[in-house]
C-alpha cells in the first residue's frame, strides 16, 4: 500500500486537484493522502499559509479579521464550486470557526494550519474518502516538540481503521489540544510519519518537478536528473539546500526502511527521483551538489593550543550558552576554525567573540564573512583515489580558492567553503568535472 503526499501546487486549483484525484484513482494502492495548502498558481501568487501567517499577524495589530480572511475565504470558496463540492463542505461555519480559532490563539500556529485543514476536506470531500484530522494523530510535546513514538502508535491505531484517508500534513496537537505545526514545506514530514505508522510499501511524495536534481538549476544550466539516491545521499543533498524535500522527513521512513518517490503531478507518467534505503550500488562517482551561501568563518590560534585539554569543551560550551549551532570545526595544531550561518549567529556576533575571548585567550582570532559552502556527494566516492584531487583541480582550474575542506571517513561527501562570490562558479565547475 501506498501514502502519497501532495504538495502546494498540486493543490492549488480545482483543476489541479482533478489531477491528483485522477492519480490516486488510477492506483488503488494509494490509499493514504496527505496534502498541503494551496500554493501559487501562477509566480506572482502568494500561497495559501503566506496569507493565512500575514492575517493573523495584521489581526494581532488590530486589523480586522473576517476582511483579512476574505480572500482566502474566496479562493477556497472558488475551489469547492470548481469540484462540485458546495454541498458537503460548509465553508461559512468552517470560516466562522476559524475566526474565533484565531481570535484565541496565542500563537500563529492554528491560523497556519488551516489552509492544509481545508485542503484535505475538500479533497476529502471530491475523491469520497475519509477526511481525518490532523489534530487527531500528530502529537506534539507542551513546548511545540514533535512526538514521534506516541504518534506512530496514535496513528497506527487511528489510520488503519479506515481504508481511504485525506489528511492534512503541516500540523498536529498538543495533549491539551493546542494546534502546533512543523516548520514551513512541514507536509513532507506528515507524508512519512503516516507511512511509517501504517507500514506503507512506498511513500510518493508528488511535487511539481520531475525529482532531485544533480545541482541547482538556477545555477547550472539544465542539470541532470537524479534517478535514485540513498537516505544518507537524501540528508547530505537536502541539508545543504537542495529543498525538493522537507529535511526532516526522511527520519520516520528511514526508520522503517520504506522508499521514497518524489514524482510529478503534472507529469505523472515520468519515474521521477527514488530515495531509498542502505549504499547503492551504481557507477556514478558523484550523485549530486548541493550548497549554500551565508557562512562565516572565525579562526582561533593559539600556541600550544593542542597541549591544552578542554580547550574545545570550552570554546563550544560559549556556542552552547549562545544557543548557536556550528556547521564544521576543522583544526590544526595550534588553530581551529569555527565555521557557522549568519543565521545560527543573527545580532549574537559581539557576545560570540567576546565569550570566545574569555573562555579560551586566544593569541588571534579573524573573522571571515560571507562564505560559502558546497558538498559534493556520492557513494561513488568512496575507496576511489582521486576524487577529491580531481575535485580540487577543477576548481584550481577556474581561479576559485578553497578556504576550508572537510570530508568525514564515510566518504558520503567532500564539503568545501568558497568565498561567496565564487560560488555559483565553483558549482559549475564541479558539476562539468564529474556530472556532465
Ligand atoms: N503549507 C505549508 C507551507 O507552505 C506546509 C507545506 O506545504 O508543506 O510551508
Amino acid at each position: 500500500m501506498k501514502v502519497c503526499k501532495f504538495g502546494g501546487s498540486s493543490m492549488a486549483s480545482s483543476d489541479t486537484i482533478k489531477r491528483v484525484a485522477d492519480i490516486i484513482r488510477a492506483d488503488s494502492e494509494r490509499k493514504y493522502v496527505v496534502v498541503s495548502a494551496p500554493g501559487k498558481r501562477h509566480a506572482k501568487d502568494i500561497k495559501i499559509t503566506d496569507s493565512l501567517l500575514t492575517a493573523y499577524a495584521e489581526s494581532k495589530k488590530g486589523g480586522k479579521l473576517s476582511s483579512l480572511l476574505a480572500p482566502i475565504k474566496e479562493r477556497f470558496v472558488e475551489i469547492a464550486a470548481g469540484l462540485g463540492v458546495t454541498d458537503k463542505v460548509d465553508l461559512e461555519a468552517i470560516f466562522k470557526e476559524i475566526e474565533e480559532g484565531i481570535v484565541a490563539s496565542p500563537i500563529a500556529d492554528y491560523a497556519a494550519a488551516q489552509g492544509e485543514r481545508l485542503s484535505a476536506m475538500l479533497l476529502a470531500a471530491y475523491l469520497d474518502y475519509d477526511f481525518v484530522d490532523a489534530k487527531e494523530v500528530i502529537r506534539f510535546s507542551d513546548n511545540g516538540v514533535f512526538n514521534a513514538e506516541y504518534t506512530n502508535d496514535v496513528a497506527r491505531r487511528i489510520l488503519l481503521k479506515k481504508e481511504y484517508v485525506v489528511m492534512p500534513g503541516f500540523y498536529g496537537s498538543t495533549s491539551v489540544g493546542q494546534i502546533r505545526t512543523f516548520s514551513r514545506g512541514g507536509s513532507d514530514v506528515t507524508g512519512a510519519i503516516v507511512a511509517r505508522a501504517v507500514k506503507a510499501d512506498l511513500y510518493e511524495n508528488w511535487t511539481d518537478v520531475n525529482g532531485f536534481l544533480t545541482a541547482d538549476p538556477r545555477i547550472v544550466d539544465h542539470p541532470r536528473k537524479i534517478p535514485e539516491l540513498s537516505y544518507r545521499e537524501l540528508r547530505e543533498l537536502s541539508y545543504m539546500g537542495a529543498n525538493v524535500l522537507h529535511p526532516e522527513s526522511i527520519f520516520p521512513v528511514r526508520k522503517a526502511n520504506i522508499p521514497i518517490n518524489i514524482k510529478n503531478t503534472f507529469d505523472p507518467e515520468d519515474p521521477g527521483t527514488m530515495i531509498l534505503p542502505g549504499v547503492l550500488q551504481h557507477d556514478r562517482l558523484i550523485t549530486g551538489i548541493a550548497g549554500k551561501k551565508g557562512f562565516v568563518s572565525i579562526l582561533i590560534e593559539k600556541s600550544m593550543m593542542n597541549n591544552e585539554i578542554g580547550f574545545t569543551r570550552r570554546l563550544l560550551s560559549v556556542l552552547e550558552n549562545l544557543n548557536i549551532s556550528f556547521e564544521h570545526l576543522p583544526s590544526g595544531i595550534d588553530t581551529m576554525t569555527l565555521i557557522l550561518a549568519d543565521s545560527e549567529i543573527g545580532g549574537k556576533m559581539q557576545e560570540l567573540i567576546g565569550g570566545i575571548r574569555e573562555a579560551v585567550s586566544p593569541d588571534r582570532l579573524e573573522v571571515q564573512s560571507d562564505l560559502a559552502l558546497i558538498a559534493t556527494v556520492g557513494h561513488g566516492m568512496a575507496y576511489k583515489p582521486g576524487t577529491a584531487s580531481r575535485l580540487f583541480t577543477a576548481l584550481s582550474r577556474v581561479g576559485v580558492n578553497i578556504k576550508m575542506i572537510d570530508q568525514g571517513s564515510s566518504e558520503l561527501n567532500i564539503i568545501v567553503a568558497v568565498k561567496g562570490d565564487d560560488y555559483e562558479r565553483a558549482i559549475n565547475a564541479i558539476y562539468e568535472e564529474f556530472i556532465n
